[in-house]
């Protein structure tokens, strides 16, 4: 049975109250952020100082539950930092899902540093844990304190979770996995603002957490991202390494390492400040359009919309369209859906396929690879009307 899927495509536009176009992710501004972006430019105070900075970096530890959060430029910036003060060092391993963007892997060649590559869990689209213990029981063995890859005699030292389009991994069997091999947990929360895991929210379940602002995250700064982490010292180093290691003085330029330019300008933290004011309406909006396109699908033989893991509370940042291949061919859907303005996407190449990347380890893809066949993105901004329009 075939499905009509430009009639879906069109169903997809009126939720979104949209004849011709829907993109898959917008941002979504108020006056708000006019105000305070106009108040930004007419203080002076664009670049790497200003009240907006902190204000955000305050904001973002009280909503998240975090102890502190050092803003950045970008969701790679906060990655790369995260893993070189995590203890990550050239020619390390650092074992990530083979089923996330490339920055993740990115940020661990910053360091000289190696990715291998892990397969997901079905139920989370994320690092799976047990398979991963298994595996790392297999080819590792403790020396000195430190796992090592008993194929390549490299440390693995550390471990880089991904929360999917918003759906928080298994944490807690991965805290346990990396306390048990001498691992560091840094997560890539860039997707997961606003998701909790059994009531916490993600990115301060290991040493430091990721976020990212860029224009097609939940909220934005126009580019930009924060590292999250509850210890001080860590967050202290990560905000001296990334304002170029520069030592407070009145005048003098003194700087006590090869340090980053990495800092978020005031006019973005301005642009953030109004967008986290409005995450409880983002969520409202996204949930709701998550009870819409399940029902729109139901209908469906071999379509289920993604939902979020039991243990969970997703900000179903991206929506998700698992196909049964036996009914459906991703790219015939992708292709109706974007012919009638209805944008939607795949999930990633695997990164392990990529160019930079292929000669890198990994372990046994199979869900990874079942997947990359089966998922689509469709429109996910929160949706037209909502109070925060
Ligand atoms: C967006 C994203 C990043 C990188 O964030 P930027 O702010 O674009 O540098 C990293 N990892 C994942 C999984 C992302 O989705």
């Amino acid at each position: 049975m075939s499905a009509d899927w430009k009639d879906i495509a069109q169903k997809i536009k009126k939720i979104h109250k949209n004849k011709d176009f829907v993109p898959l992710h917008e941002p979504s501004f108020t006056e708000t952020e006019v105000e305070y972006v106009t108040d930004c430019i007419r203080s002076g105070w664009v670049s790497s100082v200003g009240k907006y900075v902190d204000q955000f970096e305050r904001d973002l530890a009280d909503y998240t539950g975090v102890k502190r959060a050092v803003a950045v430029v970008n969701g790679t910036a906060a990655l790369h930092i995260s893993l070189k003060i995590a203890g990550v060092q050239a020619g390390d391993e650092v074992i990530m899902p083979a089923l996330t963007f490339i920055a993740t892997a990115n940020a661990v060649s910053y360091l000289n540093a190696v990715p291998h590559f892990a397969d997901v869990s079905e139920t989370t689209l994320g690092l799976d844990p047990i398979k991963l213990e298994t595996y790392l029981t297999e080819i590792g063995t403790m020396k000195n304190g430190v796992l090592v890859n008993k194929q390549t005699d490299r440390i693995i030292r550390a471990v880089v979770p991904m929360h999917t389009f918003g759906h928080p991994v298994d944490l807690d069997p991965l805290v346990e996995l990396c306390a048990r091999f001498n691992l560091a947990l840094v997560e890539d929360a860039a997707e997961s603002l606003g998701s909790f895991y059994k009531g916490k929210h993600t990115g301060g379940f290991g040493i430091a957490g990721a976020l990212s602002f860029n224009g097609n995250k939940i909220i934005t700064t126009g580019g930009g991202g924060v590292i999250l982490t509850n210890d001080d010292q860590f967050a202290d180093y990560a905000k001296h390494i990334t304002t170029t290691a520069k030592i407070p003085h009145p005048w003098e330029y003194r700087h006590d390492e090869v340090g980053y330019n990495y800092r978020m300008p005031n006019i973005n933290a301005a642009l953030g400040c109004a967008q986290l004011e409005k995450m409880d309406l983002f969520l409202n909006s996204k949930r709701k359009t998550t009870v819409k396109y399940a029902e729109l699908l139901e209908q469906l033989d071999g379509v289920k919309l993604f939902q979020e893991p039991s243990f969970a509370r997703s900000n179903y940042w991206l929506q998700t369209m698992v196909l049964d291949e036996k009914f459906h061919n991703r790219n015939y859907v992708l292709e109706q859906l974007n012919e009638k303005g209805a944008m939607a996407r795949p999930i990633w190449t695997p990164i392990n396929r990529l160019e930079p990347y292929k000669d890198c380890q990994a372990m046994d893809l199979t869900i990874t690879n079942n997947f990359n066949e089966r998922i689509v993105n469709i429109p996910s901004t929160p949706l037209k009307g909502d109070p925060h329009e």
